[in-house]
């Protein structure tokens, strides 16, 4: 079995989850006793918040990328980084690197389109709604990518930083997540991808009629399956 090595505490709320995921993948498949194994780097977030404020993304890049080499040194054999947003310093992490990163918008999309999606919503921090780093890897994969309005962009962004990535799970909010996956449906999306690793401990698949594409159990599944691969 492979060693992943995991890029995370973006936040340490979503960090367990992908300890979890990966761990439940491999018992599930391989039984008894075996469980995955992991080397994780679990970074302070608010150095990495700070940087992204500031659009610092350079210098989180750097960050980001020297905890990337230690995973390599440490025998990682490939990297998963825990977080949707901080994909937009991929290319700069994997400059420094000589193992492979399991991009998340890429296993996201292959998802989507083996279960035929053509046009989905995307929720996520302001940055993976607004910017290319991850609209443009589904759109290259031909799916077209619905986001909310800016004053519910707004909405979606505070709750990630002001509350999930704290810890806080508030009713308010998943009736106000539900609103906004309710007029994305209206407007012709096909499914929901929680396009950010906190967002699955808020809405679930119950929360919404569309279809649930959760990056965490994506991306932390595929990692696990990727590992055991001979
Ligand atoms: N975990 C979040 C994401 O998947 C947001 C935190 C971050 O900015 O990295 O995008």
């Amino acid at each position: 079995m492979k060693t992943i090595g995991l890029l995370g505490g973006m936040s340490w709320e979503s960090t367990v989850t992908y300890y979890q995921i990966i761990n439940e993948t491999v018992k599930r498949e391989l039984g008894g006793l075996h469980s995955a194994k992991i080397l994780l780097y679990s970074v302070d977030f608010a150095e990495i918040e700070e940087c992204q404020a500031k659009g610092d993304w350079e210098r989180s890049g750097e960050i980001l990328a020297k905890a990337a080499e230690n995973l390599e040194k440490a025998g990682a054999d490939f990297i998963v980084i825990c977080t949707n947003t901080m994909h937009k310093v991929a290319p700069q992490i994997q400059e420094n690197i000589h193992i492979p990163i399991l991009h998340i918008a890429e296993v996201t999309a292959d998802e989507l389109k083996s279960r035929e999606i053509e046009r989905t919503a995307l929720l996520g921090t302001k940055y993976t709604m607004t910017q290319d780093f991850y609209k443009a890897k589904l759109e290259e994969a031909g799916i077209q990518v619905l986001v909310p309005d800016e004053a519910d962009r707004e909405t979606v962004n505070n709750i990630i930083y002001g509350e999930l990535c704290l810890g806080v799970i508030r009713e308010e909010s998943r009736k106000a997540y539900r609103k906004i996956i309710g007029k994305l449906a209206e407007k012709g999306a096909q499914a929901v991808i929680l396009g950010c690793t906190e967002i699955g401990l808020l809405v679930k698949q119950e929360d919404t009629a569309l279809p649930v594409f959760d990056t965490t159990l994506i991306h932390g599944e595929r990692a696990a399956r990727l590992a055991m691969e001979e």
